[in-house]
């Protein structure tokens, strides 16, 4: 099993919330918390700018994605369960994908005026490309067609609860894993840094590559440090005896 994290997608040009640079220099994730989202409609036009420009950026997988997935066809990976939003895993041939942090590549009812950071609409989901069209056409603050309720990304935003069925199926497969390669991330947030400590202590072997030091480093078993696209393929290509 595979858990990945910001990390494994920087070579393919999508910036970590902490590097310098890029899109988040003209924004401030901190700007799109989930209750400023719900309050405000000029925070949902500015959030939908922002989507726009990461679509309009069209990264594509690199050789880290393309290792996993390569791995999975071979019938040595379980499941790729990831930290990132970008869908980079599914475009590189995974087909076992878990996103704790839920994609940005759809967009999701959240209801008329959702509290506590818990999204509560209606079952309507559509590609992303859905709002940029509608705002496109006119409405730059698109509501659900069925029930007239926010859209927003299919995301966990900041100060947004946790999709609690990914997360699920993530602690299952976590208690079955023989192997948890741990990659390009930072492994500081809950709960979904939970489930590589759930795979150790339920018997895993663990290995973190990742190009910096990680709170879980002295209990893994394996600790490489560098660039996920670098070290990857060698080491897929070295564990299927190529
Ligand atoms: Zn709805």
């Amino acid at each position: 099993m595979a858990f990945t994290g910001a990390g494994i997608s920087t070579e393919s040009g999508i910036p970590d919330f902490r590097s310098p640079g890029g899109v988040w220099t003209r924004y401030d994730p901190r700007d799109f918390t989930f209750d400023r989202y719900v309050d405000s409609a000029e925070v949902r036009r500015n959030s939908w700018a922002m989507r726009r420009e990461f679509f309009a950026a069209a990264p594509e997988p690199n050789a880290a994605h393309r290792a996993l997935a390569e791995l999975e066809r071979e019938g040595r990976l379980t499941a790729v369960i990831t930290q990132n939003i970008d869908g980079l895993h599914q475009a590189a041939g995974s087909r076992n994908v878990i996103e704790v942090h839920g994609t940005a590549r759809e967009v999701m009812c959240i209801g008329d005026h959702p509290r506590a950071g818990i999204a509560e609409g209606c079952d309507f989901r559509a590609p992303t490309t859905w709002a940029f069209e509608r705002i496109d056409a006119g409405d730059d603050d698109p509501r659900c067609p069925r029930c007239d309720g926010l859209v927003k990304s299919a995301t966990v935003s900041f100060g947004q609860a946790m999709f609690p069925e990914p997360l699920e199926v993530a602690a299952q497969h976590a208690t079955t894993a023989e192997l948890l390669l741990t990659i390009g991330s930072s492994l500081q947030v809950y709960p979904a840094a939970g489930i590589p400590e759930a795979a150790k202590r339920a018997g895993a072997a663990l290995a973190i590559l990742n190009d910096e030091a990680t709170p879980f480093d002295r209990i893994a078993d394996v600790v490489v440090r560098g660039r996920a696209g670098e070290v990857l393929p060698t080491a897929v290509a070295t564990a299927l005896g190529r």
